[in-house]
């Protein structure tokens, strides 16, 4: 049976019941009694819809499922259904809501930029990766015409020009940027943003280190194939030029030696699959062997003198002696001859600290942020002269970071340096 016979029957039952009545008492009391008792009931049944229709039409104002109005009859089984609808219809909201926020929340901590455009180019949403990467604020610009908010003329030619097969490079706020658009619904577009800063200075530092690589093992290779040349060409040679062609055939092969050890050496602290075996050091013992190889190297040239009354640490053993003999040959190395040279090794309120400090030629201070860049020099030809691969303090920096320690410059032109690694204070052994 339909829903509109179904409505009808009790409706028609009521009313017939109704005009029953009101015939029995129009048989037995008279016409008069019986009408007026069949308009009385009529009028409280119109008054009742009357009041049910005006509670509807105060709950339209506020629609929520908790203040639903009660009814009789037929307005009881319509204010279920009505219930019903209302409460599924607040139940999506709130899933939509909390998926909503959730997708928001989660918008919010992607890597990648991601703004939303409408067809006339006015920003409706971004989240934080795109108001950092484009200098947007939501807050203050949405609604607003992202053409006039990022005013980069590639940005804006390739939004107008609309050739999003491939994706933008752009230089934004010192950030380089890699923007994909993808266009979705009526013209409306989807702007991700990707920062590539890091990755693109890690590239970059490859090449650098590639190409000086090449160049300083080009030097001594043109040398030994230079002489090489030379000698097969002059079968005749006298003994004392030949010896002196290997000699320094030799010098430049070690040179070249030194350089592919101190990249291997490196690579290594750089790679992931190496980590630090780290163990008790006998400080003691160490800062002897320092001093020893210091004073190996100035063969009596410098007034070297050591002190030590810091503590044991934990560390490698191997790595540290590499970075600290590094500093401590530097030293020597820089300092002209009579110069002094003081190897130190304390503990200070901040850690346990290596220091070596020298009263030679100085670094002059704009130098001094640079000096632990792969081949960065200040005089190229006097770290040569020296046999320096110029990656002594790349590797030092390397290991200290290794080790949670800082390397410390402070050096004046013409007094000396003085080169420290400052270890956390978590770094000494209790004994
Ligand atoms: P190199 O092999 O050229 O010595 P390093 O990385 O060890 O390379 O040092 C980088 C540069 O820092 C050196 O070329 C030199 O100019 C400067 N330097 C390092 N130690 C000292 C020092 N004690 N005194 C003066 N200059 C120094």
């Amino acid at each position: 049976m339909s829903k509109h016979v179904l409505f009808w029957i009790p409706a028609a039952l009521r009313l017939g019941i109704i005009w029953v009545v009101a015939g029995i008492i129009w048989y037995f009391f008279g016409p008069e009694i019986g009408l007026i008792l069949g308009m009385a009931v009529m009028t409280i049944l119109v008054v009742m819809q009357l009041h049910y229709l005006s509670q509807l039409d105060i709950w339209l104002d506020d629609p929520v499922a908790a203040k639903m109005p009660d009814g009789w009859g037929a307005w009881a089984a319509n204010y279920a259904r009505l219930y019903r609808l209302i409460r599924d219809n607040e139940k999506n909201r709130v899933e939509m809501s909390e998926w909503l926020a959730r997708f928001r929340e989660a918008m919010s901590m992607l890597p990648d930029g991601v703004m939303m455009m409408d067809d006339t180019l006015f920003l409706e949403w971004c989240n934080p990766a795109a108001e950092r990467h484009l200098g947007l604020s939501m807050e203050r610009d949405k609604g607003m015409r992202v053409t006039n908010m990022v005013r980069h003329p590639d940005f804006i030619n390739y939004i107008i020009l609309a050739r999003f097969d491939q994706p933008l490079t752009l230089t934004l706020q010192d950030r380089k940027l890699l923007m994909q658009v993808i266009p979705f619904e009526n013209r409306r577009r989807i702007v991700v943003t990707h920062d590539v800063t890091e990755a693109d200075r890690i590239d970059r530092l490859r090449r650098d280190f590639i190409a000086n690589a090449s160049h300083e093992l080009r030097t001594p290779l043109t040398v030994i194939n230079g002489f090489l040349e030379i000698d097969a060409t002059n079968p005749d040679m006298d003994k004392n030029t030949l010896q002196s062609h290997l000699n320094l055939m030799r010098e430049q092969g070690q040179r070249m030696q030194a350089l592919v050890e101190d990249m291997l050496v490196l690579t290594n602290l750089e790679s992931v699959d190496f980590p630090l075996q780290s163990e008790k050091i006998d400080m003691q013992q160490m800062m002897e062997q320092i001093a020893k190889d210091a004073t190996a190297l100035s063969a009596g040239k410098h007034k070297i003198s050591w002190t030590v009354d810091g503590p044991d640490i934990m560390g490698s053993p191997d790595e540290l002696r590499t970075a600290f003999s590094n500093l401590a040959t530097n030293a020597v190395r820089y300092t002209p001859e009579q110069g002094e040279i003081n190897i130190c090794w304390t503990v200070t309120d901040v850690g346990p600290r290596f220091s070596v400090q020298d009263n030679g030629e100085g670094i002059a201070p704009e130098h001094i942020p640079r000096l632990t860049e792969r081949f960065y020099r200040v005089d190229k030809s006097r770290s040569r002269q020296t046999k320096g691969t110029g990656l002594g303090l790349s590797i030092v920096r390397h290991v200290l970071l290794r080790h949670n320690a800082k390397l410390l410059i402070s050096s004046e032109v013409g007094k000396g340096s003085a080169f420290t690694a400052q270890f956390p204070r978590n770094a000494a052994v209790i004994s």
